[in-house]
C-alpha cells in the first residue's frame, strides 16, 4: 500500500488526508498541536481553528486587485488598521511584494475572478457532500447568506460593483437599504446605510468541523497521527525520510506539505520554494449570542462576523509581521471597537480581548493557492488559501489526492502551479 505523510493539521492537512484516507491509502499525518477534548488540550493558535467560518463563493476578488492596494496603501502606517506590514529586511517579502504589486491591476483581477469562483463553488459542493455524507457527523452549515454591510455610499457602490461579476457564475444576490437590513438583523446600527446579500455564502463553525474531521480520520486504520513537528524532508532514490523533531526519521513514499504560512521551511529542506507570507488574524468572541442573526462583513473595518450556537466570533486584521503568534492589543481592540460601530448594544466590554487567539493566512502574491507537486514529482503542496482558504479546504484536498494518484482533477490546476511566478 502507498504511504504518504501529510505534514499539517490545518484544513489543509485534514481534507486532503480524508480524500487520501478515503483512496485507500496509508496516511501518516504530521501535527504539534491536536486539539484533544478529553485532556482540554486547545489549539494555541491555527487559522484553521480562528477562522470566520465562512464559504465564501462571493469572495471572488483576488488579494492583488487594484482596489485592495491602493486601499492597503493608505491603512498600512496606521497603528489600528485591519491592514498592516512590518517593515523587515527581508528578500522573501521584497519579492512578495514586488509580485503582489504587480499583480494589482485589472486584467490579473479578469484572469483570476473565475479561477476563485470554481474552485469556491466546487468545494461548496464538496462541504455538502460531506454532511450529506454523514461521515463526520452533523455539523453547523448554514446557509442563510452572508451581509457586506457598509456605512459609505462608496465601499456600497464597489460591493455592488462586485456582486454583478459574481452573477455571471450564478452567485446570486440583493443590494438591501438600511430599512430592509433592519427587518432581517434588527440591532444594526443607524450609520449603517446597506448591505448586499449574497445568497451563495455559508456559515460553519470551524473547530467543530476540525474536531468533527479529526475523530472520523483516527477511526481510520489507515491513518496514523504523528503529534511532532517535523524539522526535515530527505529525499532518497527510492524512499522519501520525515524527520520529526526528537530526530527521529519515518520513511514514505510520497510527502503533501500542508503546513500554511509555514510551507517553506519544509519545502527548502528539499530545495525548493514558493512565494509565500503569513498574513495574521485575529479573532474574538462575545457571548451576547442572542444579539446578531446573520454572519455579516463590516467593509470598512473588514471584521467578520460569525454566530455560532451560543457565542459570536469577530474576526479580522491582515498584518504581514512574518511567523510569530504574537497578539497585538491594539489590532484587537480595533475588532472590538467596530462592534459598537456596526450594531447597537454592543460594546468593547462585551468582548473577551484576554482571550484573543490569531492565525496566520498563507498569502501568494497573485491571491491564487498553491496546489501541485513541487521541483521533485514526489512531493506536494497545498497551501496559499488565504482569505479563502477554509471555504476551499475540501476542493484543494480532494484535488491534491487525485493529482498525487495520477487521476484526472475536476478543475484545472496550471492557475495554481507553484513555479508559476
Ligand atoms: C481571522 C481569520 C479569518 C478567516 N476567515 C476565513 C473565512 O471565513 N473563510 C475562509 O475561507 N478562510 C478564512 N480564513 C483563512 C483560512 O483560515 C486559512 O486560509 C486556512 O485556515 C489555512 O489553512 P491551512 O491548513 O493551509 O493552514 P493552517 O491552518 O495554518 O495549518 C497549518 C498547520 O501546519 C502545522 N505545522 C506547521 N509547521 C509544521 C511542521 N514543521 N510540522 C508539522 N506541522 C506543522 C501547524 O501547526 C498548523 O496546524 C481566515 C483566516 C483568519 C486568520
Amino acid at each position: 500500500m502507498m504511504k504518504v505523510a501529510v505534514i499539517g493539521g490545518g484544513i489543509s492537512g485534514l481534507c486532503t488526508s480524508y480524500y487520501l484516507v478515503k483512496a485507500g491509502v496509508q496516511v501518516e499525518l504530521y501535527e504539534p498541536y491536536k486539539p484533544n477534548k478529553e485532556n482540554n488540550k486547545e489549539v494555541p493558535f491555527g487559522a484553521s481553528y480562528v477562522n470566520a467560518g465562512y464559504l465564501t463563493p462571493s469572495h471572488i476578488v483576488p488579494l492583488s486587485s487594484p482596489s485592495l492596494f491602493a486601499s492597503g496603501l493608505k491603512m498600512m502606517f496606521q497603528r489600528k488598521s485591519p491592514f498592516y506590514i512590518k517593515p523587515r529586511l527581508s528578500t522573501n517579502l521584497i519579492k512578495w511584494g514586488l509580485n503582489f504589486a504587480k499583480h494589482s491591476n485589472n486584467k490579473h483581477v479578469d484572469y483570476a475572478i473565475p479561477e476563485i469562483a470554481q474552485i469556491n463553488l466546487y468545494s461548496k459542493e464538496l462541504f455538502q457532500e460531506i454532511l450529506s455524507s454523514n461521515e463526520i457527523g452533523n455539523f453547523q452549515y448554514r446557509d442563510r447568506g452572508l451581509l457586506m454591510m457598509y456605512k459609505t455610499k462608496e465601499v456600497g457602490e464597489e460591493e455592488l460593483e462586485v456582486s454583478h461579476r459574481a452573477t455571471e457564475f450564478g452567485i446570486k444576490s440583493e443590494q438591501l437599504n438600511h430599512e430592509a437590513l433592519k427587518k432581517i438583523e434588527p440591532h444594526i446600527h443607524n450609520s449603517v446605510i446597506g448591505a448586499v446579500r449574497y445568497y451563495s455564502d455559508v456559515s460553519t463553525n470551524p473547530i467543530e468541523f476540525m474536531s468533527k474531521m479529526w475523530a472520523y480520520l483516527i477511526s481510520h486504520q489507515n491513518f496514523n497521527l504523528v503529534e511532532n513537528k517535523v524539522e526535515a524532508i530527505h529525499l532518497k532514490k527510492s524512499s522519501i525520510d520525515v524527520q520529526i523533531e526528537c530526530g527521529q526519521e519515518n520513511s514514505c513514499d510520497k510527502v503533501v506539505v500542508t503546513t500554511g504560512a509555514q510551507a517553506n521551511f519544509l519545502l527548502k529542506s528539499v530545495g525548493d520554494s514558493i512565494l509565500l507570507e503569513a498574513g495574521k488574524g485575529y479573532a474574538i468572541q462575545t457571548f451576547k449570542s442572542d444579539h446578531i442573526r446573520f454572519p455579516a462583513l463590516l467593509l470598512e473595518s473588514k471584521v467578520a462576523v460569525s454566530p455560532f450556537e451560543d457565542r459570536i466570533r469577530f474576526s479580522g486584521t491582515m498584518e504581514l509581521s512574518g511567523i510569530n503568534h504574537n497578539i497585538n492589543k491594539l489590532r484587537v481592540s480595533a475588532i472590538a471597537e467596530s462592534a459598537e460601530q456596526y450594531y447597537q448594544g454592543l460594546s468593547t466590554a462585551d468582548f473577551r480581548l484576554n482571550e484573543a487567539r490569531c492565525g496566520l493566512r498563507p498569502l501568494s502574491p497573485d491571491g491564487l493557492p498553491y496546489i501541485g507537486a513541487s521541483k521533485d514529482p514526489r512531493i506536494f503542496v497545498n497551501t496559499g488559501g488565504a482569505m479563502m482558504g477554509w471555504s476551499i479546504g475540501p476542493a484543494a484536498g480532494k484535488l491534491i489526492t487525485a493529482v498525487l494518484l495520477e487521476q484526472k482533477t475536476e478543475l484545472s490546476l496550471s492557475p495554481f502551479a507553484l513555479n508559476r511566478f
